[in-house]
């Protein structure tokens, strides 16, 4: 099977899956064209995942295209966009069809349910890794940025934290229990927070997507804005199974593990006051911006900066 009719097989249908407005031509030309609605910014951002680095060596590969896309598409929902289409660099060692297959579905299935079309990509023979692009769409100038966050602003998170991280521990387990599966499940399909980025949007004042923990992604927007924070330790949500599983050490995964893909965000306190319930039943208060610079635990200070904590690959492999 060649280049042409694997893109054909396996990709085209996932440009087909339901026309993105914007996207007026998909791939098989030089370039992708997308139509930027006026009064609209154009939202991007890439990500790239590595077999053995970013995802394990065999990984299932229905898993490995959800999981790709939704990694990527996160990013556009801590910025408050509207989901628009992506591109696909991959890289194989060989083609082989029973995996394009498991990988396509996946990939498909994600698309779908975020609603982003596949408009263009680039397949290339080499050690397994993807590129994934994904364009979004936000009102100009009302994306959610890293610096904003200023006192007075709550610090809050969606979701609970540290299954993802937690999961890690069970991923070679043969038959995982009920609780070891829920937290698996959060590893295998992470659902990127569009609905509440897009809510968040006027309200918030940062927001980051937690891909490296929530001490690692928080320290971002405050090194970004310039400010503190404050979290307590107690009311950091963790899930029922992770409880159970890793009792008083449930927080440290939700505090230090990444890969959860929950929202974090700051709102000043008074919108926050008065922001529809709808909303804020999806989000936990677990702290305060403060003046001081740095983040503190319970008023104990976090080594300071993202080398203490969360994920670095070349802090890791120096
Ligand atoms: P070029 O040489 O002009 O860069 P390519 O041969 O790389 O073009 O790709 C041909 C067309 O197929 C392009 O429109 C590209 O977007 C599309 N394409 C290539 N790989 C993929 C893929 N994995 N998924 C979707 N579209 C792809
Ligand atoms: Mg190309």
């Amino acid at each position: 099977m060649g280049e042409f009719e694997l893109i054909r097989q396996y990709f085209m249908p996932l440009a087909r899956l339901h026309g993105s407005r914007s996207v007026l031509l998909g791939p098989g030309d030089d370039c992708a064209i997308q139509s930027i609605p006026p009064g609209s910014d154009l939202v991007f951002s890439i990500d790239t995942l590595v077999e053995g680095v970013h995802f394990p060596i065999g990984y299932r590969p229905d898993f490995l295209g959800w999981r790709a896309l939704a990694v990527a598409t996160s990013d556009l929902a801590a910025m408050g966009a509207e989901p628009a289409c992506f591109t696909l660099a991959l890289t194989l060692p060989e083609v082989d069809e029973p995996w394009l297959r498991g990988f396509a579905r996946g990939l498909g299935r994600a698309a779908e349910s975020f609603g982003l079309v596949l408009a263009g990509g680039d397949t290339t023979r080499g050690p397994l890794a993807l590129s994934l692009q994904v364009h979004g769409l936000v009102e100009q100038g009302l994306a959610i940025r890293r610096a904003g966050a200023s006192v007075g602003d709550l610090v809050v998170v969606s979701g609970t934290l540290g299954d993802a991280g937690a999961a890690l521990d069970y991923l070679d387990a043969l038959s995982p229990s009920e609780d070891e599966q829920c937290v698996l499940e959060q590893y295998h399909h992470p659902q990127p927070r569009l609905k509440l980025g897009i809510a968040l949007r006027g309200l918030a004042t940062a927001a980051i997507d937690v891909s490296d923990g929530l001490l690692a992604d928080l320290n971002h927007i405050l090194e970004s804005s310039g400010v503190g924070a404050n979290i307590v330790r107690a009311q950091v949500p963790v899930s029922l199974a992770l409880a159970r599983l890793k009792g008083d050490a449930a927080v440290d995964y939700a505090l230090n593990s990444g890969d959860d893909y929950e929202l974090c965000a700051t709102i000043p306190e008074a919108t926050w006051a008065t922001a529809p319930e709808a909303l804020k039943q999806h989000f936990t208060v677990v702290g305060a911006i403060e003046p001081a610079p740095g983040l503190r635990l319970d008023g104990i200070d976090v080594a300071s900066g993202s080398e203490a904590t969360g994920f670095d690959h070349f802090r890791r492999r120096a």
